[in-house]
């Protein structure tokens, strides 16, 4: 492309450099014509002139026809006419002589035979005698020369008859041509000099050019081959990063299932653990139990009444860390059953109530009203658990004023409800430290308040980790020395189904139990199986002693079955976990047996899981009783199990 433009500008400039000199020649032999051709005429005009004859200056010999050619001055001078023509020749050899540029006088007809035309100049006369044109220039080579020849026609005027009307022209005539020959070396040196130095630019110009684009190509491709080089280095270092992403990644979902393994397997550890712990605490606090019923020396009981205390305590924390396990092991699952707001405030104040009126503290409901009857679904007893434990945390932190407790409703759908309970309280607050961590497990605000107060510090991180299960969460905002307001919210979904069942929102007391036992179920007949010799002993004092029941006893499932089989019971209670055949075998062996389908069978288990007890359910069982057996539950049960058979 760059070659091709230069060319053209090349092509262009030489033939405007050359174009140039030819019009500048041409300039210079039209003027040099128009001085000759009025020379001319300016003779002409006088008619010629006279001048010396001498011995170079002859008379012009044809002139003889003129009259007057020779004339002697009155003082005797020789003079002869000197024609315009020859006036202008000898001009014109004068001036060819000196620069070169030789002056033409021709003619189809003439005098003078030295004014005879050449070749060119007969072919230009024979046009201007037909009249095609009156000038004409042309470049053409002259005794081997360039030159420049300029020829004009030359009119008739009055003045030139005296001398060639002799050869027949008139005035008007075409009487033949004056003109020149311009040497056209010094222009062709010119133009030959000027396209030189054109033509060394041009070469200049183009080769500086290709020298810019062969840099320029050179600094773009190695622009490319740096942004290529950098481009696949970035590639390179992505790749890289990815495969180390990659690499991490699987490190990090490793480790993570790891320690997520980890943490199963401790908490099915803690599980097991509690379970095998509560077995022997079934026997302590049966026994004590026992021992204290049996026993009439007042500082005696008041000793097992501490034994009694302590292995209660040790049975709570012992449930804490179950359910705190259960609860990271991805193993508690929530209940969905039928309930109402107002049955378990009631329990609440039932459970506690007493407890603050000894501290001489006040607690008190402010629940809007239609929140108490909403029909709900959810785990009660979990919102129970999570309810004792903050109502007995604001008693147990608080000497003077009371606990407030508040249900508010927030947001309340065709389908759910925002139900938000609050807690409030006049105690001894929590600095605003301490206020972050007590969510944590083992957490306490103030080591000596502990001390003072005693306490796990599982139960607001059970309380809040429940919260989260049920779409919501427990907050706490506190001043110290002023008191705590701990809010638990939670989504619940509206039971729109017809209402079956709810849960005994307050159970009946032990001591009522026992006696409407007695008087409704006396002398039941029942079977305990039970492999466990320190468990049966419990049992026996529950149920033989105290209700005065006839029990039969079976020590394994097996046994069971068989005496179920001969034997109307009026109720079974089974343990699982037991030799030769389990509980919840035996349970299913005996809904085969003819007309035994109706049976009240009841699981005692310390298995504590939710779906240990759906097992227990799905075995064909009625119910079922927690180990270690607390005397309240298990006669809450058995009278209603046994009044329901009753009705
Ligand atoms: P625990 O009460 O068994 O120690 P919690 O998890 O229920 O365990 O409570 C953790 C700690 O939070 C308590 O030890 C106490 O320091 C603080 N705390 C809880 N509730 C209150 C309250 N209402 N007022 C003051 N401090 C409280």
């Amino acid at each position: 492309m760059w070659t091709f433009v230069l060319a053209i500008s090349m092509i262009w400039n030489f033939h405007h450099v050359s174009e140039q000199a030819m019009d500048m020649a041409y300039a210079e032999a039209q003027a040099n014509l128009n001085k000759d051709i009025t020379f001319r005429r300016w003779g002409t005009l006088h008619g010629g002139v006279y001048v010396p004859i001498t011995e170079t200056q002859k008379s012009v010999p044809w002139l003889s026809h003129v009259p007057g050619r020779d004339v002697t001055t009155t003082d005797g001078h020789q003079l002869t006419l000197l024609n315009p023509a020859s006036m202008l020749r000898q001009m014109m050899d004068l001036y060819a002589a000196d620069y070169g540029i030789r002056g033409r006088i021709t003619g189809l007809r003439y005098l003078n035979p030295g004014n005879a035309p050449d070749a060119w100049e007969k072919t230009q006369l024979e046009a201007f005698e037909r009249g095609e044109k009156s000038e004409i220039w042309a470049v053409e080579e002259v005794a081997g020369k360039p030159y420049l020849r300029y020829l004009r026609a030359m009119i008739m005027e009055p003045g030139c008859d005296k001398c060639h009307a002799i050869l027949g022209y008139k005035t008007g005539d075409m009487r033949g041509a004056t003109g020149l020959n311009l040497p056209l070396a010094p222009y062709i040196e010119r133009i030959d000099n000027s396209q030189f130095a054109l033509g060394i630019s041009h070469v200049l110009i183009w080769l500086v050019g290709l020298a810019g684009i062969a840099l320029g190509g050179w600094i773009s491709s190695r622009w490319a081959v740096e942004r290529e080089a950098s481009r696949l280095e970035l590639l390179n270092h992505r790749d890289q990063l990815e495969a180390l992403v990659d690499e991490r990644t699987l490190q990090l979902s490793h480790a993570k299932e790891m320690a997520e393994l980890a943490n199963r397997a401790k908490s099915t550890f803690l599980a097991n653990m509690s379970h095998e712990v509560r077995t022997p605490m079934n026997a302590i606090i049966g026994l004590t139990h026992m021992l204290a019923r049996r026993n009439a020396d007042p500082s005696q009981v008041e000793t097992l009444m501490r034994i009694s205390q302590s292995a209660n305590h040790l049975l709570a924390l012992l449930g804490e860390v179950l359910d705190l396990s259960k609860i990271e092991a991805d193993r508690l699952t929530l209940e969905n059953s039928p309930f109402r707001l107002g049955a378990l405030f009631a329990n609440v104040d039932s459970l506690l109530g007493e407890r603050a009126r000894e501290k001489g503290l006040w607690l008190k409901h402010e629940v809007e009203p239609q929140l108490l009857d909403i029909p709900l679904l959810g785990d009660s007893l979990r919102i129970r658990q999570i309810l004792l434990n903050l109502v007995s945390n604001a008693i147990k932190f608080t000497e003077r004023g009371g606990v407030t407790v508040r249900a508010l409703l927030g947001e309340d759908s065709s389908n759910d409800v925002l139900v938000t309970i609050t807690v409030t309280d006049t105690g001894i607050g929590i600095a605003p430290d301490a206020l972050r961590r007590v969510f944590e497990p083992f957490e306490q605000a103030d080591s000596s308040t502990t001390r003072m107060h005693g306490g796990s510090g599982l139960g607001l991180a059970i309380c809040r980790r429940l919260a989260l299960l049920m779409g919501g969460d427990v907050v706490a905002e506190s001043v110290a020395g002023e008191g705590s307001t701990f809010a638990l919210t939670m989504r619940l979904a509206k039971n729109t189904a017809p209402e079956s069942e709810e849960l005994p929102s307050a159970r009946v007391s032990g001591a009522e139990a026992v006696q409407q036992l007695q008087t409704r179920h006396g002398g039941a007949h029942i079977l305990l199986v039970e492999d466990e010799e320190i468990n049966r002993m419990v049992a026996l004092e529950l149920l033989k002693e105290t209700l005065g029941w006839q029990v039969d006893i079976a020590e394994n499932g097996a046994q069971a079955v068989d005496m179920v089989a001969s034997t109307e019971y009026d109720l079974v209670l089974m343990d699982i976990q037991m030799p030769v055949m389990d509980g919840l075998k035996a349970a299913r062996a005996i809904r085969q047996l003819p007309d035994r389908q109706q049976t009240v069978i009841l699981a005692m288990t310390a298995n504590a899981f939710q779906e240990d007890r759906l097992a227990c359910l799905a075995a064909g069982m009625n119910d079922f009783v927690p180990k270690p057996v607390d005397p309240e539950v298990l006669y809450a049960i058995l009278l209603s199990w046994l009044d329901k058979k009753l009705g």
